[in-house]
């Protein structure tokens, strides 16, 4: 072990990177210092398969007993929980609920405590300790840390990600359905001139995220060939997206996961649609768009999914699960 490490070890034993690496090691012993490197990395190593829980002294279940019983996936290993975004790391918790009452909550806080002390590498099985060890632990650079984490299950809209739709799909979709994508309004209401806010489209209402998803007479013929393509109820014209994913209840239960990705998808594929009006002055009349949303999310099946082996008269026909049990 390096003679830097060893003496602020003695010296600062209650740094609070002192306490994180132990808790990651189990001791100090097992630290490394890569010869011709600035900064430290440590590795996670691969025994640690449960949880999120190199970072904790304890494993998950001891430490924060109340989130164990919370979490879905409880064999998770750390990467399953989290997705690298421009904005941040975004964790993923799958909370069978939110933490709600004081305990949990409590518990909540201690684990977000722990994780702004971390920031994961690129590298599935290294975690890079990010304040250099020269400069020792720097106050200022955990809270810009902690600015940069997001987690999905703490948002109050509760979006789910899908494991079927990609990243930039899950992204795009998390941020609309909170109106924090760069519709004409959201432009205008950061000061931005836009000119008139009126869909580009119809130019008949103000172009919020919703209206360009859902309420636009364009979109909903969209909508209702999709609809008619799952073989599920029609839905209020004026309701918003959240309502939209979030009511999952008249989807068979077999295509859940798919039915949801779709939605995502065909958000996706009305935003992008929106834009090409809006820099290209091009549109595509809904049942090109609906053939699209088809193809795309055939790809998705066939790549993301455990239907693998689904044929494409399947999917048109959206009758596969009709033969699986
Ligand atoms: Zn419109």
């Amino acid at each position: 072990m390096a003679m830097l490490m060893k003496w602020r070890f003695k010296e600062e034993p209650e740094q609070l990177w002192v306490k994180v690496i132990e808790a990651i090691h189990g001791s100090r012993r097992t630290i490394k210092k890569y010869s011709g490197e600035k900064k430290h990395y440590l590795e996670s190593g691969k025994q640690s398969s449960e949880w999120i829980w190199i970072l904790l002294r304890k494993p998950l279940k001891e430490e924060f007993p109340l989130l164990f019983g919370l979490a879905k996936n409880k064999r998770n290993k750390i990467h399953d929980n989290y997705k690298r975004s421009q904005e941040g790391i975004l964790w993923d918790w799958s909370w069978s609920r939110l933490p709600n009452n004081s305990e949990e909550k409590s518990e909540y806080e201690g684990l977000k405590e722990l994780l702004l002390q971390q920031s994961v590498g690129r590298d599935e099985d290294i975690w890079r300790w990010k304040n250099n060890m020269e400069k020792g632990y720097s106050v200022k650079e955990i809270r810009k840390e902690l600015a940069r984490i997001i987690d999905v299950n703490e948002e109050p809209n509760g979006f789910e990600w899908s494991k079927i739709a990609t990243a930039k799909v899950n992204f795009f979709m998390w941020r609309a359905i909170e109106e924090r994508i760069p519709s004409s309004v959201a432009l205008n209401s950061r000061g931005m001139q836009v000119g008139s806010v009126d869909c580009k489209i119809c130019g008949l209402a103000p172009e919020t995220a919703n209206h360009i998803m859902i309420q636009c007479p364009v979109v909903r013929e969209v909508w209702l060939q999709l609809w008619s393509w799952m073989k599920i109820p029609i839905r209020d014209h004026n309701e918003n997206m959240k309502r939209r994913i979030q009511e999952k209840t008249e989807w068979p239960k077999k295509k859940v996961n798919i039915i949801y990705a779709i939605h995502l998808l065909a958000a996706w594929s009305l935003w992008k649609n929106r834009n090409k009006q809006v820099f290209e002055d091009t549109l595509r009349n809904p049942a090109m768009m609906v053939e699209k949303i088809k193809e795309e999310s055939f790809d998705w099946i066939k790549l993301r999914s455990r239907h693998t082996g689904i044929t494409w008269s399947e999917w048109r026909s959206f009758s596969y699960w009709n033969n699986v049990v």
